[in-house]
């Protein structure tokens, strides 16, 4: 196996490996496509604990080798990898309920993510995926998978006003779910480019940075404020805007990656009593986001993406810090493996 591998902070090096865990049971896949992530982005400037592995959060490739076969896993079949994979060692694992593992392990982060050549997982954490699903679409799925987990977690009911605090890739196909679901989004951001996009994307209530959001919120909402709110991690933005967005016992999800840990006032979450959820993964949701994909529900035409071949991954990474520490955010950028 051959692949980018973290050596230290701000470096990433082409590495031939061993693959470590690979057993006869485990099948084989060629990588093709991978995204590079925020996160990948943290781990590699040293801001994420990451153990140094290969790098890239998501990835997708051609079924080489087929180990214990499972309904439709044969060969040459396009296949999207699960990148998360159960610890088998804590209390919730040992007694089989591994949707509930408490040690969860990220690819690119715990174990060796997709920027390599071939990849061996256990047969349940691949997926074929059928022809209406594009390459570039598959490389979305755990956006996906998390959308619907914050949606689910946070009890979303048609016609429930959602504000959304940020306008990233992940926010906008979250507020085309919400529509999807026949929700109603309200995105928040500062960034006039993403707020543009959102409402490309067919979000109607998308307030920028010269919105008066307090009261824009209060219009849309007939005076209530929002009953569910979802704070993503790398939008800039004070959590506290989230939380005055909020009614009383209202829901509050934070989801995402950022490299920054301030300090935040939970006053305001006191006073109105309202009920915090933290959500940065999703097992389980595969099948349901290949279908979601599949049937049309979330349009990938506005999101914001870069795009670079295998050997342009050092210099992708060089040019993704460099934006993250200008900018605050970085351009999720898809990998052509081959
Ligand atoms: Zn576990």
């Amino acid at each position: 196996m051959k692949g980018y591998t973290l050596t230290k902070p701000f470096n990433i090096k082409e590495k031939e490996s061993e693959e470590k865990d690979a057993d006869s049971s485990q099948s084989k896949v060629r990588i093709t496509k991978a995204l590079i992530t925020l996160s990948d982005v943290l781990r590699y400037i040293g801001e994420t604990d990451a153990a140094y592995v290969v790098l890239g959060s998501a990835g997708i490739g051609i079924l080489s080798e087929t180990g214990k076969t499972l309904f439709d896993l044969e060969k040459g079949k396009r296949t999207f990898v699960v990148p998360f994979r159960e610890c088998e060692i804590c209390y919730n694992c040992k007694k089989g309920e591994y949707g509930k593992c408490s040690d969860l392990q990220i690819a690119g982060e715990d174990f060796d993510g997709f920027l390599c050549d071939f990849i061996s997982a256990k047969p349940e954490k691949l997926f074929v995926l059928p022809d209406s699903v594009s390459d570039k679409e598959a490389l979305f799925i755990n956006h996906i998978s998390l959308a619907i987990a914050v949606y689910d977690k946070l009890n979303i009911k048609k016609g429930d006003y959602v504000a959304v605090i940020g306008a990233n890739n992940f926010a906008n196909i979250f507020s085309q779910l919400l529509i999807y679901y026949q929700a109603v989004p309200i995105v928040l951001t500062l960034d006039e480019e993403d707020c543009a996009a959102v409402k490309k994307s067919g979000v109607y209530y998308a307030l920028g940075p010269n919105d008066n959001w307090q009261k824009e919120v209060a219009s849309i909402t007939s005076g209530r404020m929002t009953d569910k709110v979802v704070y993503i991690a790398d939008c800039n933005i004070p959590v506290a805007k989230a939380f005055s967005l909020a009614s009383f016992g209202a829901s509050v999800a934070f989801t995402g990656a950022s490299n920054k840990s301030g300090n935040v006032s939970f006053i305001q979450a006191i006073k109105k009593q309202l009920d915090i959820h933290c959500i940065n993964t999703a097992v389980g949701y595969t099948t349901t986001s290949i279908n979601l994909i599949a049937n049309k529900a979330i349009n990938f035409n506005n999101l914001k993406i870069d795009e670079c071949s295998y050997p342009e991954i050092p210099t992708a990474f060089k040019k993704l810090a460099q934006e993250l520490e200008e900018t605050g955010k970085i351009s999720e950028t898809i990998v052509d493996m081959m």
